[in-house]
């Protein structure tokens, strides 16, 4: 295919799918309900998201390390003990540094362990209308890199655990607070080397972290997401080579149509639905915030995941579809190297987001039956990889759940959820750990921007997550956790 077919199907692919190509030009509304005046955790609160914001951590240009200095800092000053505060990452890279901060409880019980990442997508001045690592309070909406991911959830994080010291409030066990390094990209992601080298810090029953929250239609809260599980990010390869020749004598065997052949295949193969104990909640809860036709279908697919008339319907929204099972689709393609000539080699990626309950190897095996064409090499670099199947939510963060949202925002329904992307919970998960992604942060979807220019997060969703996660903490943690629901 020539370049100028891709940019056309490229095009056309934005126009149908109604994509906003400047997010940043839209008309930026007032966002109600932004505390006139703030209580002293507030205003706490308000200080270490500021002083979190305006270090840079972006990978290369930023410190993580400096971020996690400045909270442990924060954490000497309000007398935790030093053995119980740590500073650590890889000694070959000093910015990449983590906090690990643990708050010691009555008894020896299982700690919780509370988790954000402190890096940041890179900004640059150019590109935004202010300083990007200035927090900038507007109309109702913080402004700056990392507002919303994720240095709302660290500074939130790190304020209550202050203000339960301050209070004298001391949980049944230990609480431990985690803020690391690159959960972006980076290549010295914080979890994974806690895990490596300092399991014994980081060692909980389960993690609390970024990936769950509200959804608000218009500014009210619609439901409510706890996140469970992820997909599983991976590339395939796909190769023909042919021994090509003069472009004046064409032959059937071409390395661009076979591959072309070969991805059409995969655009028309739609894999099996495959649901667990995080999706099958996810839609029987979807349901009751779905229009009837829809939430029929989905109480369908629960009771029975092979009806294919309800899993058609239900398939109809991208973001449903992406639920139920695997999906594979081409991302980049090139082939051919001169215009008279006839192809050797083309390629193209594939790229995929696997179940947890499925296997790297078994996805390439489906994929080779697919296209069931030998001249097509499908290979990839991923490790095989499965996450095994997701356990329910532990019954004492979804009581907590429900009992807040209820008292919170409206007793909007809590919805277990599956990741399409991929946040460090799945590190967790996959060293024994349960994480279960829950804020109580609001947002309409697309919203916040992140990793975008003009990042932003309601003022009232910063202090409501604030007040959701220090009563969240407080119940899981005990005294007197709440028991579960039925
Ligand atoms: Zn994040």
């Amino acid at each position: 295919m020539s370049t100028a077919l891709v940019r056309a199907i490229g095009a056309l692919a934005v126009a149908a799918l109604g994509v906003p190509t400047c997010l940043a030009a839209q008309p930026r509304l007032t966002a109600p309900g932004a505390p006139a005046t703030l209580t002293p955790a507030q205003q706490q609160a308000r200080a270490i998201y500021k002083e979190l914001v305006e270090i840079n951590t972006a990978d290369s240009v930023g410190s993580v390390t400096r971020a996690a200095e400045a909270m442990a800092a924060r954490f000497r000053a309000a007398g935790f003990p030093a053995d119980d505060i740590h500073v650590l990452g890889p000694s070959d890279a000093p910015d990449k540094h983590n906090l690990v901060v643990r708050y010691r409880g009555r008894t020896r019980g299982k700690p919780v362990l509370l988790l954000a990442h402190l890096d940041v997508v890179q900004a640059l001045r150019a590109d935004w209308p202010q300083d990007p690592f200035e927090l900038r309070e507007e109309n109702g909406w913080f402004l700056g890199r990392g507002v919303a991911d994720d240095k709302s959830m660290a500074a939130m994080l790190t304020a209550n655990l202050l203000r339960y010291k301050a209070e004298g409030w001391v949980p049944e066990r230990d609480l431990i607070l985690a803020l690391t390094a690159d959960e972006e990209g980076g290549g010295h992601n914080g979890v994974s080397w806690l895990l490596a080298n300092h399991r014994d810090l980081i060692d909980a029953e389960y993690a609390i972290n970024e990936g769950g929250g509200g959804t608000l239609q218009g500014d009210d809260p619609l439901f409510h997401t706890i996140q469970a599980a992820e997909k599983v990010y991976t590339d395939f390869r796909l190769t023909v080579r042919n021994t090509g020749g003069h472009s004046s004598v064409p032959r059937k065997d071409n390395a661009i149509y076979s591959l072309a052949a070969a991805l059409q295949r995969i655009q028309a193969h739609t894999f099996p639905v495959e649901l667990n104990d995080v999706t099958r909640p996810f839609f029987e809860q979807t349901a009751k915030v779905e229009m009837p036709s829809l939430a029929a279908a989905m109480r369908a697919l629960v009771a029975d995941p092979a009806d294919t008339t309800a899993a058609r319907l239900v398939s109809m929204d991208p973001r449903y579809a992406a639920m139920l099972r695997t999906t594979c689709v081409a991302t980049m393609l090139s082939g051919g190297h001169a215009p008279n000539a006839l192809p050797q080699t083309a390629t193209a990626n594939v790229n995929c987001r696997i179940v947890p309950t499925s296997k790297t190897s078994d996805v390439q095996a489906a994929l080779e039956r697919v296209v069931s064409d030998s001249s097509v090499v499908i290979t990839t670099s991923s490790r095989d990889r499965t996450d095994g199947a997701p356990g329910p939510i532990h019954p004492a963060v979804l009581a907590a759940t429900v009992q807040l949202t209820n008292r919170m925002f409206n007793g909007v329904p809590v919805i277990p959820t599956m990741s399409t992307g991929a946040t460090d919970g799945y590190r967790l998960r996959n060293a024994g750990i349960p994480t279960y992604g829950v804020s109580g942060i609001f947002s309409a979807t697309g919203e916040t921007n992140a990793h975008g220019r003009d990042e932003k997060l309601r003022v009232k969703s910063f202090y409501d997550g604030l007040a959701f996660l220090y009563e969240l903490v407080r119940l899981v943690a005990g005294p007197n956790p709440p028991g579960p629901v039925s």
